[in-house]
């Protein structure tokens, strides 16, 4: 059985998005959540996925959905991020199905500041769920990991409450994960909150569950957004096995698996270090940094290889009347960035298990 079996192609939400990380867990695989700024990107991702016949998940930031929507657009009060989230999310539902693959859409880290966006797309989400019984985003994520556990946690609680109803999936992020993400800089933290206590899950795992079960944890274990130099910080996925066991022991789960874990600031991280993460309940990894690398070296790469042919609308070392519209044309040189995205994407699937899983 695999996950067709299940859920269908396209965009999914509600219970369907529990199946499919229910799913992963019990096979021991985990979903990439690719950031996408343009169709371009986009198109990348699903192609990836349906090449290796796997769910993607589809993710945009809150910069990324200003770029979307286009940077000659004011956005002040996040009119144009909710504007670039609510069209990229649309697009997405539009050309899922065409794939044959299962997409999730959601949205990535929403610090405290940026609240307004994410009232924008919940409201977007409630009008699309009035008209056609689902919400428009399958996800979204809410980060207070900054603020006082309290704080962070009756947030969550107060907006899940609000998501549960109309379908939509919450991720939550608690512990600090390191580096730095759209202007929230955690460079500077100290090593000990790097690491999320298990305690903290619990009270998380214990205020969400009362309101619903589709939700999942960012929890830190030593990761950092961003690529740095490595020895840094370490990695400790076994924290997760900990977190995993004591929540079990405490709500005396059936499953030794309570949680869905989230992988948050993986780039560069040891494929041994992911399989490890992912063995301890991480249905899903964020990938970013490694992927805007990828689409530049296609790019970069054409350019050098057809430098000749790019310096002038006409002459090249075929001859002085030689036309180049064939390798300035948009679709050329940026179908190379596709290409090399789409070969990093499903690389980050092979790391999580997430090859041939339909
Ligand atoms: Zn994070």
């Amino acid at each position: 059985m695999g996950i067709l079996d299940i859920v269908p192609a396209g965009v999914i939400t509600g219970d369907d998005v529990r199946k499919v990380f229910q799913y992963a867990q019990d096979n021991g695989f985990a979903i990439p959540a690719v950031n996408c700024t343009s169709t371009s990107t986009i198109n990348a991702v699903l192609e990836a996925a349906r090449d290796i016949q796997s769910p993607i998940i589809i993710q945009f930031s809150q910069g990324g959905s200003a770029f979307f929507a286009g940077k000659g657009l004011p956005n002040k009060k996040q009119e144009a991020s909710i504007l670039g989230a609510v069209a990229a999310a649309k697009y997405v539902r539009e050309v899922a199905p065409a794939y044959g693959i299962p997409v999730i859409v959601h949205s990535d880290h929403c610090a405290k500041k940026l609240l307004p966006w994410f009232d924008g797309m919940l409201a977007a989400d409630e009008a699309y769920f009035e008209q056609h019984g689902h919400p428009l985003f399958s996800s979204h994520m809410l980060d207070l990991s900054e603020d006082p556990k309290e704080e962070n946690i009756a947030t969550c609680v107060s907006y899940l409450k609000k998501l549960a109803p109309i379908g939509v999936w919450l991720e939550m992020e608690i512990g600090i994960t390191g580096g730095e993400e759209d202007g929230v800089n955690n460079e500077s933290v100290d090593n000990a909150s790097l690491y999320t206590q298990p305690e903290d899950i619990y009270d998380v795992y214990k205020a969400l569950s009362e309101v619903s079960p589709n939700f999942s944890i960012a929890a830190a274990f030593g990761n950092v957004h961003g690529v740095y130099k490595p020895g840094n910080v370490k990695l400790h996925p076994e924290l997760l096995g900990k977190h995993q066991e004591l929540i079990a022991a405490k709500i005396k789960s059936e499953s030794n698996k309570p949680v869905f874990f989230v992988f948050h600031g993986g780039s560069g991280s040891e494929s041994d270090e992911i399989k490890e993460a992912v063995g301890y309940g991480v249905i899903k990894m964020n990938v970013d940094t490694d992927t805007q690398w990828a689409y530049w070296v296609g790019i970069k790469d054409f350019y050098e290889s057809k430098r000749g042919y790019l310096q002038s609308q006409v002459g090249n070392p075929e001859g002085e009347d030689k036309p180049n519209k064939k390798y300035y044309d948009p679709r050329v040189w940026i179908r190379e960035g596709e290409k090399t995205m789409l070969k990093r994407t499903q690389e980050a699937c092979q790391h999580l298990g997430n090859v041939n899983t339909l």
